[in-house]
């Protein structure tokens, strides 16, 4: 999913979270486990939430 157009791309664990456009310019944020057997990404509204999730995402392939 990082093969979107990202921005101020973190990492916590191993969960990446960016910032990018939506198709209609508004500003999303999106959070993706790395883990190869994980498969979690999810979008949202603010920038905490993401970075919440990520902190929180217990990975089951870790
Ligand atoms: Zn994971």
């Amino acid at each position: 999913m990082f093969n979107r157009r990202f921005r101020q791309v973190i990492r916590i664990g191993p969960v990446q979270v960016g910032t990018f456009y939506d198709g209609r310019g508004r500003e999303r944020h999106a959070a993706a486990c790395t883990a190869p057997r994980c498969g979690f990404s999810a979008d949202f509204a603010s920038r905490a939430a993401a970075e919440l999730a990520a902190r929180t995402h217990r990975c089951p392939a870790r």
